[in-house]
């Protein structure tokens, strides 16, 4: 099997049997975000404790990319403290983007900083219309996090 299908399966896998999706008893943060290119949808609840994300629920529609990503993403960061959470948002989106000359590998050994599942997407960069799908429950989370720092 090539890397290129084992990141496929790992991206169906997820778009299939989405982790992650139940809604939770106590939400601490939230945000829902919406790309209207692709007509995706992603709704991200958080239950926080001390800087931990706790619990985690993501839930949406839309397409393979998009909802896969957003699977990875709540395993990813389930667990983890905020920090760690933001350097793990920065990779991915350094991952993502097309026009960042430091790529993925670079800085994997950093606490917070190993993408795991999330490396499957990183074909995406080849079709640049869907790197917004990819995107879109990482900026969701960005949102539903901001709202606490008030
Ligand atoms: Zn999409």
């Amino acid at each position: 099997m090539s890397l290129e299908e084992l990141y496929r399966e790992v991206i169906l896998d997820h778009y299939r049997n989405p982790r992650n999706r139940s809604p939770l008893p106590q939400v601490d943060a939230h945000a829902e975000g919406t790309n209207p290119l692709c007509g995706d949808e992603v709704t991200v609840d958080l239950h926080l404790d001390d800087g931990t994300v706790a619990g985690i629920s993501v839930r949406g529609q839309g397409c393979s990319i998009s909802q896969s990503s957003a699977s990875m993403m709540s395993e990813a960061i389930k667990g983890r403290k905020l920090p760690d959470i933001a350097r793990l948002t920065h990779r991915f989106k350094q991952m993502m983007d097309i026009e960042s000359p430091e790529q993925a590998g670079l800085d994997a050994d950093r606490p917070g900083a190993a993408l795991g599942d999330l490396e499957a997407l990183r074909g995406v960069r080849k079709f640049p219309v869907r790197i917004r799908c990819a995107n879109l429950p990482w900026t969701t989370l960005e949102e539903a996090l901001s709202g606490l720092e008030s």
